[in-house]
């Protein structure tokens, strides 16, 4: 990559005087800057919810409580009335709490330590709040940029641990006049252009520049945490059969496939393997085994046979009829588990 971050951000403020979405919150390139009251009202809606469902709530909000101080009058049923359907009610909680020190306070703070620290705003929020406010350099990383940022360097490290390398290069990529244009030329570029599937790098005004691009696998930045492995459980069931009938229980209430008929077992559980004794003597038969996933594990299950032994199952059950099994309701593992011995037997 040859661009310097300086051309970067040249490039993508030029991209953004043609192409910045027309949003109600914001003010055209090269406009004076919006009301604060604006910004910061919409993102905090805009967190968790998208662009098209916030701007009804947007517009509702603004007929109802036109600046911050007469927000902060609202009695916060009517607010929180208002909200409903935005999701994420502690959002709406911390707006009234927030205007409510903002009327105290005679106005929004236009630096991003002081509005850190009103109710409800984090880093993003102060951060937007303050450069696209107030003109003050700040650096805004949300999830979009995050993934720009990621595929312009290529950060092969992956996520949560890679956000500070993020963060960094964010920091170097942000100029320092028309911070608030660029914090909105990420995101408008973020959600627009390099979206998560498919980036659509033929439109991106960053190509050039873009080590992911020039590797030519951009959707693999960010690099995602490793999957934890599930642990590999090894469990027994016995199919016992008499006289055309197999003995069924029924698994205790709690626990993995609680309260389902099922095979008889040697205790298996997503913590622990099986004790692996047979519940009574004879000649046990190994069918094989059959595979399955749960949520916190994978089991490997082995099915062993005893066909018309001498004792009677040692617990609770019933006969089940092996020509009405399909009735039985067992789950998925114990239909393989019987589909196994029957194909074995
Ligand atoms: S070139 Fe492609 S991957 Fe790189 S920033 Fe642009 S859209 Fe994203």
């Amino acid at each position: 990559m040859t661009a310097s971050t300086a051309d970067i951000s040249a490039l993508l403020l030029a991209w953004y005087d043609r192409h910045a979405r027309d949003l109600p919150w914001r003010a055209r390139p090269g406009d004076p800057a919006p009301d604060p009251y604006h910004v910061w009202l919409s993102e905090v809606m805009l967190q968790q919810t998208t662009v098209a469902a916030v701007k009804p709530y947007f517009a509702k909000f603004l007929a109802n409580w036109p600046t911050v101080e007469v927000l902060a009058a609202a009695p916060d049923e009517q607010v929180m009335a208002a909200w409903a359907g935005l999701g994420y009610y502690s959002r709406a909680r911390n707006l009234v709490k927030a205007a409510r020190a903002v009327a105290d306070l005679g106005g929004f703070p236009t630096g991003e330590a002081e509005l850190r620290k009103l109710p409800g705003l984090g880093d993003y929020t102060a951060a937007a709040v303050a450069a696209i406010a107030f003109g003050r350099r700040a650096v805004v990383v949300d999830a979009n940029v995050e993934r720009v940022v990621a595929r312009l360097f290529a950060i092969g490290e992956p996520l949560p641990g890679a956000r500070k390398t993020i963060r960094a290069r964010a920091d170097e990529l942000t100029p320092d006049s028309r911070a608030g244009d660029f914090a909105q030329a990420m995101m408008d570029l973020g959600s627009g252009i390099c979206t998560s599937r498919v980036p659509k790098c033929l439109l991106c005004p960053l190509s050039g520049a873009c080590a992911a691009r020039a590797e030519g696998e951009p959707e693999r930045y960010p690099v995602k945490p490793a999957k934890k492995a599930k642990p590999e459980r090894v469990g027994n069931a016995w199919w016992i059969v008499k006289d055309g009938s197999v003995w069924l229980v029924r698994r205790p209430a709690t626990g993995m496939l609680g309260g389902m008929r099922a095979l008889p077992d040697d205790g298996w559980t997503a913590q622990r393997d099986g004790v692996g004794e047979p519940p009574l003597a004879g000649d046990w038969r190994l069918c094989g085994a059959v595979s399955h996933v749960f949520t916190h594990a994978r089991l490997t299950l082995r099915v062993h046979a005893l066909v018309d032994g001498e004792s009677a199952p040692p617990m609770a059950g019933e006969w089940w009829p092996l020509d009405a099994l399909d009735t039985a309701g067992l789950p998925t593992l114990y239909a393989k588990a019987a589909r196994l011995a029957l194909a074995t037997g």
